[in-house]
């Protein structure tokens, strides 16, 4: 019993540093506040991520437990397919239970396809933004060997995932209210957005209210009912509902045996494994030509081994079996590049 204690003590996000410097809020403080400054109007939207915290919390909007006005799903142009599968079995679930709340696919605003456009655009063009969370190396000036040099800051989530939706947020509500989108949004309105966070990654929390817009506020139910990445993908096994988790294709942060593993994606999508062979070694190509701002090497394999040798027998295998798909793939991405951007792409 004490044990029980101790441990319910421990999963108790008030006492979390965070929750104590006020780095975030519960959704009940932030409206009171709200109230408190005059906004009597508050719109409730879903981040939905399609993976395995944000349907816990839209299958708690379906049985009446949590309200929301949109439900907004941001394609980074990179999910696996069986991430747009499950998005599809939540939407069929949502019509199944009569719900209607408007649910909505969005995307970066002007890369509409994503992390593939971005970074084909960053490997043949002179673009430089660079958002991927890559592990990087540089040359110790005495060896000439690679020595490691850190990971750089992953930007990704924020430009495709969360910006995405605040955008969307705000046009839906502004054309709800008869507004034109250059127009100021109302000083009574607010928005809460709920993240899909939990509790066990509190330390990804960075905000209560929106840098980019100041009406919007970040909140995190599933943090407040002291809920883990576990409890919710538990929830979703008991409950026979899919339960992989989401992530890019191309993701850096893959990492085998975690549940958002490199060897899933080689199972389920070869053809993307190897796209994300060919994006990780055409970064290192085009690092070396000294194009790009870009000063260490990168790698999207943690263990800063090219993903092509880290697992070099499916590659071969896989190179063989989809070569020309793959090849296919660049020459329609080269010319979109070229189309879009008006570049010459070799
Ligand atoms: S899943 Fe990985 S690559 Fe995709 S947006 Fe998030 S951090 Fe970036």
């Amino acid at each position: 019993m004490e044990q029980l204690t101790l441990f319910e003590e421990i999963r108790n996000f008030k006492n979390h540093k965070k929750y104590r410097n006020n780095v975030f809020k519960t959704k009940a403080e932030i409206e009171k506040e709200l109230q408190a400054k005059g906004v009597d109007k508050i719109y409730y939207i879903l981040s939905f991520g399609g993976g395995t915290q944000s349907t816990h919390l839209l299958e708690q909007h379906l049985k009446g437990l949590i309200h929301y006005d949109y439900i907004i799903f941001s394609d980074t142009g990179a999910e696996p397919q069986f991430i747009h599968e499950q998005v599809e079995w939540w939407q069929k679930r949502q019509r199944e239970y009569g719900n209607t709340t408007p649910f909505i696919i969005t995307h970066h605003k002007s890369m509409e396809r994503g992390l593939e456009e971005m970074l084909m655009r960053y490997i043949n063009t002179d673009y430089q933004r660079f958002q991927l969370p890559v592990y990087c190396n540089k040359i110790d000036e005495e060896t000439g060997e690679e020595v490691k040099a850190g990971i750089m800051q992953r930007q990704c989530t924020v430009d495709f995932k969360i910006i995405p939706v605040k955008q969307k947020a705000r046009q839906l509500v502004l054309e709800e209210l008869g507004l034109k989108s250059n127009q100021r949004m109302p000083s009574n309105v607010s928005f809460i957005i709920d993240i899909g966070f939990s509790y066990d990654e509190i330390k990804r929390i960075n905000f209560c209210q929106s840098p980019q817009f100041k009406y919007m506020y970040l909140a995190y139910p599933l943090v407040e009912e002291n809920l883990t990445t576990e409890d919710s993908i538990n929830f979703l096994i008991d409950n026979q509902m899919p339960c992989k988790r989401s992530r890019c294709y191309l993701c850096p942060f893959n990492c085998d045996s975690t549940g958002v593993d490199w060897k899933e994606i080689i199972h389920e999508e070869p053809l993307s494994f190897l796209k994300a062979c060919y994006f990780d070694e055409q970064l290192r190509l085009v690092q070396k030509t000294r194009r790009k701002v870009m000063q260490s090497i990168p790698y999207f394999h943690y263990t800063r081994i090219p993903l092509s040798e880290v697992y070099a027998e499916q590659f071969k295998h896989l190179n063989e079996q989809f070569k020309e798909e793959l090849q296919s793939w660049v020459s329609i991405w080269k010319k979109e590049i070229n189309r879009k951007y008006n570049l010459k792409v070799a």
